[in-house]
């Protein structure tokens, strides 16, 4: 029989919800850390948390894959739970273990943020699992401001007073108005790696990036570059004074086992 390659691309799709909902139940998830580094200092000053699924045939599969088809088959905040719930623990495990916790920060899909059990969720995790809510962060996209003002301002007020701290990711791609940053209780922008990507070829996005950063000094953000790759990259970041970093320059994401060795490392290079 004729398949067009549209119904192709559609059962490809239905059958990796099938397998994405059977994989729920039978928790194949795990989850990576990425170290963000001070460049001055070079110490790790926290990691982001990114989900991996194990596909029982195909292997690990990228969130860029499956974090849509869970969005768009309502499996996103039954996942991002369970993902959560396994980051707690490891916060747990590290805040008693470790000399120096850190920050970790989570992602939180823009439909997952606009839960009202989210606020509950954390707060009853937190509880659950003794954490302080000073070690967590959530990261959120700018896309969340598609939805209703009043609801996202409630919902970051709510989630900051537990003491979280959030962080607006993916900045400059998304949503095109700055006026939610007045209106926002944001701690932090993630500039992303689209407009690292270019420091080295485009003189405009070196005046972007620096104009990002000047913005932020004055609305008394923090600010992270993410993707970061190459020295050149590294070095014209610095001699505009911004110098949390996060990207495969000093660190890919790796294992959970693998992030207290970063704690003590003092990084060499550059
Ligand atoms: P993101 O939040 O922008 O996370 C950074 C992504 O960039 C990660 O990809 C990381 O591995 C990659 N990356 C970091 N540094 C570099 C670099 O120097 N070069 C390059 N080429 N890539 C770098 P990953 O792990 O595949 O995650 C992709 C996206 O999936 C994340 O983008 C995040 O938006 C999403 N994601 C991961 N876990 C979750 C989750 O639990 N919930 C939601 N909603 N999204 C998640
Ligand atoms: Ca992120
Ligand atoms: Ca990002």
């Amino acid at each position: 029989m004729y398949i067009p390659e549209l119904d192709e691309k559609r059962l490809d799709e239905l059958r990796l919800e099938k397998e994405l909902r059977s994989s729920l139940q039978q928790d194949c998830f795990y989850v990576d850390y990425q170290p963000k580094i001070h460049s001055v200092t070079k110490k790790m000053i926290g990691v982001e948390a990114l989900a991996r699924w194990i596909h029982p045939q195909k292997g690990v599969i990228p969130p860029s894959v499956f974090i849509p088809i869970a969005e768009k088959y309502g499996l996103i905040n039954e996942l991002e739970e369970r993902v959560f719930k396994k980051i707690c623990e490891h916060i747990k495990e590290w805040s008693d273990r470790l000399e120096f916790p850190f920050r970790v920060s989570v992602n939180i899909s823009q439909l997952h943020f606009a839960h009202k059990n989210l606020y509950q969720f954390i707060k009853d995790t937190l509880t659950e699992f003794d954490i302080d809510a000073r070690y967590l962060e959530l990261e959120i996209t700018e896309s969340v401001m598609i939805m209703d003002d009043k609801y996202v301002i409630d919902q970051f007020s709510r989630i900051k007073q537990l003491g979280i701290e959030i962080s607006m990711d993916d900045f400059g791609t998304g949503y095109s108005s700055l006026n939610y940053i007045n209106k926002l209780p944001i701690d932090r922008i993630k500039i992303d790696k689209s407009f690292i990507d270019e420091i080295v070829t485009d003189q405009k996005f070196r005046s972007i990036i620096k104009t990002i950063v000047t913005m932020a000094d004055y609305l008394e953000l923090d600010v992270i570059a993410e993707g970061v790759e190459k020295e050149e990259q590294l070095t014209f970041l610095t001699s505009i004074d911004c110098f949390k970093i996060q990207g495969y320059f000093y660190s890919p994401p790796v294992q959970k086992e693998q992030i207290s060795s970063f704690i003590y490392k003092q990084f060499k290079i550059a």
